[in-house]
């Protein structure tokens, strides 16, 4: 839609086919909701490793003010949440309607339920691109893909067609993987009620080397843990779970507190020589539902008396609020994911997002081997990338 915009802004005769009966479906879902559609606090680092150098080039010629000016400019006014740029109505169907009433001002062409299937060079003597679709075929002078990843609800009908389209056309496809995503761990392990938020720092480690840490709100499910932290870095450990490497969370319940505060608080524990219960000395340390997962883990018993603690018991228990460890077993999969990793190597793109190898492909959006943490990032490309491709295909 972005894409189609900026062409149609600069003259072009624009045609979407959608494969979904409306368009923005997912644009519809993001930020619960309500749309996070960028972040003040933008930069390279906050995107995939392999992606890093070619952003800083992108993200100046396409910036946070730019998609900021773009929301104006389709009369969508936007608030900041801490830097988090939400649309102002807190709704994103009012994004995607902005923009569907921006395509019908500028009179783009939508064929819905038009599953894109292929583009070709023709003998046309126009030298126009044959584009074919499920049931149809037609000419034209450009081709933007943007047929999205693999990640999002089943009525996104977020298949990723284009890693298949794209590879048929010679272009490189990185190993694809779900990011920003909960992990699966031994429900065992975890609470069977489920539904459990606190605020943790959660290592992440490969074997016994930590890969990435986070802050944040973690939230247990019935058979696995998700969440902010979670997401952010499923990024980069997700390729070594699905490579059924030994991934585990090492979850840290009191982030805030030193070796000293633990020391006093393992003095506390072991200073009770009384009758009071292991349950009623943990009461208050965290959530009801954490002290008896921690408990269980331990195989004791939470009506175990104070008395009978030993020095090596209190050390334990201590230890385990403060690193209490998970191995990850699965991710919840593309379906569950807000993003995909890997896709169109970028060493197969421009800088104007054109496909070197073809004349007058240009591909945008998450196709691309481009995936930003949690916070608007990935939106920020999907505008970046769509703009400057609209743009050059419209040239
Ligand atoms: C639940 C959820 C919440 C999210 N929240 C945020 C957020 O708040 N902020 C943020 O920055 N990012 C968020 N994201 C990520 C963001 O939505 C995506 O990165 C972004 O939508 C990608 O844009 P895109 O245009 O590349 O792909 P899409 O938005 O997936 O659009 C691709 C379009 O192509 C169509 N299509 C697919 N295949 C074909 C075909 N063969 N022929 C014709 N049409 C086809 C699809 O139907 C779709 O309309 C979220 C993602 C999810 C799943």
């Amino acid at each position: 839609m972005c894409a189609a915009i900026y062409a149609a802004r600069n003259g072009a005769e624009v045609t979407i086919l959608e494969k979904n009966d409306r368009l923005g479906k997912k644009l519809s879902m993001t930020g619960n909701g309500r749309c996070n559609l960028t972040n003040l606090d933008m930069k390279e680092e906050y995107y995939n490793l392999s992606a890093r150098g070619r952003m800083k080039e992108w993200l100046g010629i396409y910036g946070v003010e730019d998609v900021i000016s773009f929301m104006k400019s389709l009369g969508v006014v936007v608030r900041s949440e801490d830097g988090y740029i939400y649309p102002a109505s807190g709704q994103a169907q009012t994004v995607v309607n902005a923009l569907t009433n921006e395509l019908d001002r500028l009179g783009v062409k939508v064929i819905y339920n038009q599953q894109f299937k292929a583009v070709n060079s023709s003998e046309d003597e126009r030298g126009r691109l044959l584009i074919k679709t499920s049931t149809d075929e037609c000419f034209a002078d450009d081709c933007i893909i943007c047929s999205g990843s693999l990640s999002g609800a089943k009525s996104t009908l977020s298949t990723g067609d284009g890693y298949y389209i794209c590879s048929k056309l010679g272009m490189t496809i990185k190993n694809t993987y779900p990011a920003l995503v909960g992990f699966k761990v031994d429900p065992e392990e975890v609470m069977p009620q489920g539904g459990v938020r606190c605020m943790a720092e959660i290592a992440f480690s490969l074997g016994n080397e930590i890969i990435t840490s986070e802050y944040g709100e973690l939230q247990f499910t019935k058979d696995g843990i998700s969440g902010i932290p979670v997401m952010q870095a499923s990024r980069e450990i997700v390729k070594f779970i699905e490579e059924k490497k030994p991934v585990f969370a090492i979850i840290n319940f009191f982030p805030d507190y030193d070796e000293v505060d633990f020391t006093a608080l393992k003095n506390d524990m072991l200073r009770l020589k009384d009758e009071r219960t292991l349950s009623e000395f943990l009461n208050g340390f965290a959530n009801s539902n954490i002290n008896d997962m921690i408990l269980s883990k331990m195989k004791l018993s939470p009506s175990m008396r104070m008395k009978n603690i030993s020095v090596s018991m209190a050390t334990c228990i201590l230890d385990n609020y403060r690193n209490y460890k998970l191995k990850l077993s699965e991710s919840y999969g593309y379906q569950a994911s807000q993003v995909t990793t890997g896709g169109v190597s970028l060493g197969d793109i421009g800088s104007d997002m054109s496909y070197k190898k073809m004349p007058g492909v240009y591909l945008a959006g998450e196709l691309l081997d481009v995936d930003g943490r949690c916070g608007g990032y990935n939106l920020q490309w999907a505008w970046t990338s769509g703009s400057i491709a609209g743009t050059a295909a419209s040239i």
